[in-house]
């Protein structure tokens, strides 16, 4: 991590803009804290405005010469830093899990992923194909070319601090796009950590920029400049309409990987033991603080209590605690605001008339214990909105018309899982889900070669396989005759 020396509290650090490690220009900082001790341990630039546009113009500046540069030689690039990302996986998974909270196998996991996508976008850079398309008439031959977009600017989450963004900036870089990157406020170790390997791979200045601060004035620049070509972003619904909004006057792509609210289906016929342990990994990941995760559990009748009696024995073996112990499973909320939503929702449940057969608790005002809950009222808040904490709701269904009915009853459509062990089944629930990522006795879909986006409210654009490289590719038509 490229820093200055602190005065105690932790670590002073740096943006990297135009290929130079600096301040905000007024030299104001913000915060980084630990969720587990909820302590400071670094200091970043807090920049506005005038930072953004500066980064912005480097990525404009550098673009031409990217874009042109022959696709292996931006390949090479991406293979040094997949390489740097892997022997430095456990000082980045250990900056991971102090500025995140989750538990240091999760974010080794993380850095593993994150670095496939670096993998996957190298290699992929080189199949970049255009097509020649047969003529009509005599003397006249189409070219179709695919080129990079422009400059791409980025805003990622904090829940997923590094493989958000490699899904976005690999591809990118591969296509020959520059980019600036906006991390999360909770988040920004990783992105600057991610960027140092960038600058040792020896990057040209200006083709990636970090930068951190107040999201909206930045935001605002990327979506006033005239060179900025897509916004992809993954983050809230909510924060996704605004951008998408803002994008429409540039007419500039956006690429959104916004909320979800999981159904996590298990028919009677499915192996209830693969079930509920696919549901503690899906649902408990991160805390359950992903937005891929199960949201609503809901199991058939006939399965319901023996599904429920296995859930609970696992969820409430699960080993709550700081992420730095190798033992931990689940690891603190992100924030007070992050446990407070999860609070609101448990009591909103409970008196509706929710039974809690597990968990229910915060602990030491930084934790929330994994939770199960039954006899959910349909009208609960918990059935609706994303919860983001590590809370199970199952709810008993009858026929698999009615439940997947009620998984699609909502606005959003990132992921739904099942369990079945009837093939048929198994096709036409797959089929029925409005759903972009559907895992059929599988609770972790996510795979670099493998699109990942939503449908409705959830978002558009795809990110992984080349699906997410052509997200930054241009198609052009060049007619010729001859
Ligand atoms: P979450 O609720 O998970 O924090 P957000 O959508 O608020 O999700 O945050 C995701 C990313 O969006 C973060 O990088 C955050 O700084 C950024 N962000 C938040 N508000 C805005 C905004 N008004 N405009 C642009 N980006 C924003």
């Amino acid at each position: 991590m490229n820093s200055a020396a602190g005065d105690g509290a932790g670590i002073q650090t740096l943006n990297w803009i135009n290929g130079k490690w600096t301040g905000a220009d007024g030299g104001a900082t913000f915060a980084v804290r630990n969720p587990a001790t909820r302590e400071e341990i670094a200091r970043v630039p807090d920049c506005g405005p005038a930072e953004a546009r500066r980064a912005l113009d480097a990525a404009a500046a550098a673009f031409p010469a990217w874009a042109a540069l022959p696709a292996l030689d931006r390949a090479n690039i991406l293979f040094n830093v997949y390489a740097q990302m892997l022997s430095q996986a456990r000082e980045l998974a250990m900056l991971l899990t102090v500025e995140n909270g989750k538990p240091i196998k999760e974010s080794l996991a993380e850095i593993q992923y994150a670095a496939d996508f670096v993998r996957w976008s190298a290699e992929e850079a080189r199949r970049v194909y255009g097509e020649t398309i047969p003529a009509s008439v005599v003397g006249k031959r189409h070219l179709v070319l695919k080129q990079p977009l422009g400059v791409v600017a980025a805003i990622t989450p904090w829940n997923f601090p590094s493989a958000m963004i490699t899904r976005k900036v690999a591809p990118a870089l591969a296509a020959g796009c520059t980019v600036v990157i906006k991390p999360a406020e909770q988040t920004p170790l990783s992105a600057l950590a991610l960027a140092e390997l960038f600058a040792a791979a020896k990057l040209p200045p200006g083709v990636l920029n970090v930068i951190t601060g107040n999201p909206e004035p930045i935001a605002k620049e990327m979506l006033s400049h005239a060179k900025v070509r897509k916004i992809a972003f993954t983050g809230s619904t909510e924060v996704g309409k605004i951008l998408m909004r803002g994008a429409a006057d540039g007419l500039k792509r956006v690429a959104l990987e916004l909320g979800g609210h999981a159904p996590f289906i298990v028919f009677a016929d499915a192996d209830l033991d693969k079930a509920a342990e696919g549901c503690v990994t899906n649902k408990f990941r991160n805390s359950g603080q992903t937005c891929i995760c199960a949201n609503r559990v809901y199991v058939q009748q006939e399965a319901h209590d023996a599904f429920v009696k296995k859930l609970v024995e696992r969820a409430s073996a699960l080993v709550v605690g700081d992420g730095l112990d190798e033992k931990t499973q689940i690891g603190p909320m992100i924030d007070e605001q992050g446990l407070k939503k999860v609070v609101e929702h448990l009591e909103d449940a409970r008196k509706r008339g929710a039974k809690v057969l597990c968990g229910g608790r915060v602990k030491d005002e930084r934790w929330y214990e994994p939770t199960v809950l039954t006899n959910v009222p349909p009208e609960s808040r918990i059935l609706h909105e994303e919860t983001f904490g590590p809370v199970a709701p199952v709810v008993p269904f009858k026929t698999e018309d009615e439940v997947v009915r009620l998984a699609n009853d909502t606005p959003y459509g990132l992921a739904a899982y099942f369990y079945t062990k009837d093939v048929s089944r198994l096709f036409r629930v797959a089929e029925a889900l409005e759903y972009g990522i559907v895992g059929a006795n599988d609770p972790s879909p996510g795979v670099p070669q493998a699109p990942f986006g939503g449908m409705k409210e959830s978002g558009m654009g795809r990110e992984g396989g080349k699906w997410g490289l052509e997200e930054y590719v241009e198609v052009k038509h060049v007619s010729i005759g001859i």
